[in-house]
């Protein structure tokens, strides 16, 4: 078939690279290049154990505080706070005991299998390098701080997480740049990280072009349709693009093209911000997330990336960097060895659910769409697996993943 995957995040960049090797015909459709807009600048964790939603049991108590701060870990703009009030309900709904151990074993079935699925992508762009399997350290400043997050941890070992407790002197020898700071820590040896996320999606971007897929630079703003079937993509500019089936994957951007094929999801953005710190004289050899601070620390390839926090202010707000800056004033805090004289900054649109579970699955009113967006904190680490998946949806095979909890009909 000749399908158009309108989106070239790592999901869609993903998605294609698998119908590819079904022999699908592929043309790309997306204004901005490859890995441009939010896979650009994240903290490319690869986590097998990140399988918790970001409503958690609780939350309900911390989150007012935490609103309040225009600079706190999850904060919402006031203008916007009419807006996404009932959306922050359905979130909270989400949360309890029983609705967060069903999102983990779902979340957990697209993430345990990360490496599999972009091993034979990664081989194929000969990108392995940009891959490496580190392992993570969730650090805190004590065992009885931690003790917190217990409930959150033991789910994660119940759905076969490998998370090994690190005293404070393990934690010193396999982090020196930590000492002091943190005292205890959990090591999930299975995860990995990207140096570079946006090379990573350019690179399996660069080889599906170079394997035939074509790349159209134009805006999807609809479909042409006859019957239950999509015939074309309608484009800002120019006529129609003609197809035998379509992929949605815009990431943030996608639920006004899922409503034109008649699924209405309530997407969301979770706004994250990074700093880059350009020549890090920190020797991380591992991610590092520092859990009572909201705060991923990452070696890259262009130098150390903290990131992390959201801001809810919808797609059109300008960034607000004072939240960048807390980010840096955080680093320093925590690593006041850490030469900041040369940083960078980036605001960058998360794709939510409020179940915090992605779409992935086909739309109901038409026979060969597909959607597959939503993956909130969590893209890099499931964009190869959804994409696999949507191969198998596509091809109309058995999915190797029970894809109920992500279909798009169940809000
Ligand atoms: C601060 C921060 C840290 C993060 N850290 C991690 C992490 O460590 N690990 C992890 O796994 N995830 C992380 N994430 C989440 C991850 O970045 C996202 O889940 C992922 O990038 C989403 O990928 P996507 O392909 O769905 O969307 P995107 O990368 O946003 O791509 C969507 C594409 O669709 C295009 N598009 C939109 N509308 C249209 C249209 N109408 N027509 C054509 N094209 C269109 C856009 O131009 C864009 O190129 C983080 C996010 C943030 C903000």
């Amino acid at each position: 078939m000749h399908i158009a995957v309108i989106g070239t995040g790592i999901v869609g960049v993903c998605s294609a690279a698998w119908l590819q090797r079904d022999g699908h015909r592929i043309t790309f459709i997306d204004p901005l290049d490859a890995g441009e807009a939010c896979s650009f600048g994240n903290a490319g964790s690869l986590s097998p154990s990140a399988c918790l939603p970001v409503g958690m049991p609780g939350m309900w108590r911390r989150a007012p505080r935490w609103l309040l701060d225009p600079l706190g870990p999850l904060t919402v703009r006031w203008p916007y706070a009419p807006v996404v009030l009932p959306w922050l309900v359905r979130m909270l709904r989400h949360s309890t005991r029983e609705e967060v151990t069903r999102i983990a074993t779902a979340l957990r079935s697209l993430l345990a299998p990360i490496f599999d699925c972009y091993e034979p992508l990664l081989a194929h762009a000969g990108a392995q390098a940009l891959v490496r399997r580190s392992g993570c350290l969730y650090v805190y400043s004590s065992r009885e701080v931690a003790a917190q997050w217990q409930w959150g941890m033991n789910l994660r070992r119940s759905l076969g997480v490998n998370m090994v407790d690190v005293e404070r002197d393990q934690l010193e020898q396999l982090e020196p740049d930590l000492k002091g700071r943190f005292r205890f820590g959990i090591l999930a040896p299975e995860n990995g990280s990207t140096a570079d996320p946006s090379a990573l999606v350019k690179a399996l971007h660069a080889r599906c072009i170079a394997d035939g897929a074509r790349s159209d630079r134009r805006r999807a703003t609809g479909f042409e349709r006859q019957g239950r079937r999509v015939t074309g993509v309608r484009l800002d500019r120019g006529e129609p693009l003609a197809v035998d089936g379509v992929v949605v994957a815009a990431g943030a951007w996608s639920a006004p093209l899922a409503a034109r094929l008649g699924e209405r999801v309530p997407l969301e953005t979770q706004r994250g911000y990074h700093v880059t710190v350009r020549s890090s004289n920190l020797g991380l050899r591992h991610t590092v997330m520092a859990v009572e601070h909201n705060l991923m620390v990452n070696p890259m390839a262009m130098g150390l990336r903290l990131a992390g926090t959201v801001e809810f202010a919808g797609l059109k707000a300008p960034p607000n960097y004072a939240r960048a800056d807390a980010l840096l004033r955080q680093g320093r805090s925590l690593f006041p060895q850490l030469d900041t004289s040369e940083v960078t900054q980036w605001m960058g649109h998360r794709p939510c659910l409020p179940d915090s579970l992605p779409v992935i699955g086909r739309t109901r009113a038409v026979e060969n769409a597909w959607l597959a967006f939503g993956h909130g904190h969590m893209g890099m680490c499931m964009g190869a697996a959804t994409g696999r998946e949507v191969a198998h949806l596509v091809a109309g095979r058995p999915t190797q993943i029970d894809l109920a909890p992500f279909r798009p009909d169940r809000f």
